[in-house]
């Protein structure tokens, strides 16, 4: 159980962020939802966690771009609950393009949303942790931690990067009860990869259903897409007393893609 502690999940309006907060909520978490969406679905989901739960649930729409943003959110989050005890850097975009053609634009939002935040959260979340002994930061990487694929140049960047992140700030932090993990998940059917279905069957110019088939799974052994839960259960258990000699690590949950 995590009763009574505090976990910050950026993105988790949607997809595998919403699926880790449900996690530490149902195990005594309170939560800072974080991520863009409708403000009538944000209430609703708040609402259903805080009801089943029993916990308090608190919203922060801050833009993961903006550095300014983080820095508040986490003010605001120390305010309402004393600490931050878990932090999981999720939110993530991304765009699917030759690097010739890779829109800057969409470059540099991939590398500030998928990297440059978890530097941000981490540096002003650390201090407070350190002083605590106790904590637990957890990085959503990828498989694209690890191997990369063609046209996806910035995200295999960033999820690189994080994975280096990962490992610098678990050095840092060993001695002081902070563990810092990456988890690198295989594909998932959320709206982000839903998204890039359409543009990968255009670069690759093949139909939708092969751009499922034969690239999405191809990669993937179990020929299945990985389950959000199976990423909330890692996650949880990252979290636990029983993790806390996990650190430093690049773990993958991709149905043996990275076996490869
Ligand atoms: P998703 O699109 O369902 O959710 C992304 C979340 O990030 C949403 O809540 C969104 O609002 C939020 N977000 C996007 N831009 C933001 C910003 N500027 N500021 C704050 N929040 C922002 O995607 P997902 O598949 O659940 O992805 C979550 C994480 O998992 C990402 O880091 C992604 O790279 C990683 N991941 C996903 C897959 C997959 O196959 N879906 C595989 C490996 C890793």
């Amino acid at each position: 159980m995590l009763k009574g502690k505090t976990a910050v999940v950026t993105g988790s309006t949607s997809g595998i962020g919403a699926a880790i907060a449900e996690a530490l909520a149902a195990r005594g978490c309170n939560i800072v939802l974080n991520g863009m969406g409708e403000a009538a679905a944000i209430a609703a989901q708040r609402e259903r966690l805080s009801r089943a739960f029993g916990i308090e649930v608190v919203y922060d729409g801050a833009d993961m771009g903006e550095p300014a943003a983080i820095e508040g959110m986490i003010v605001e989050a120390v305010r309402d609950f004393g600490a931050i005890d878990i932090l999981v850097n999720n939110a993530g975009i991304q765009h699917v393009a030759p690097i010739e053609e890779f829109p800057v634009d969409k470059w540099n939002a991939i590398i500030a949303i998928n990297l440059v935040a978890a530097f941000h959260t981490i540096r002003h979340v650390l201090p407070k942790m350190k002083n605590r002994r106790w904590g637990r930061i957890i990085n959503i990487a990828s498989a694209h931690a690890l191997v990369a694929s063609p046209f996806k140049s910035a995200y295999v960047a960033a999820k690189h990067g994080i994975a280096g992140l990962t490992k610098a700030v678990a050095l840092e932090a060993a001695e002081s009860g902070i563990t810092v993990n990456a988890v690198c998940p295989g594909y998932v059917l959320t709206p982000l990869v839903e998204k890039q279905i359409p543009d990968t069957a255009k670069t690759r110019g093949i139909s939708e259903a092969e751009v499922v088939r034969d690239v999405l799974l191809a990669a993937q052994p179990t020929k299945r897409f990985v389950e959000v839960g199976e990423i909330a259960a890692l996650c949880t258990f990252l979290a636990s007393e029983e993790a806390a000699s996990i650190t430093g690590a690049i773990l993958p949950i991709d149905g043996g893609w990275t076996a490869h």
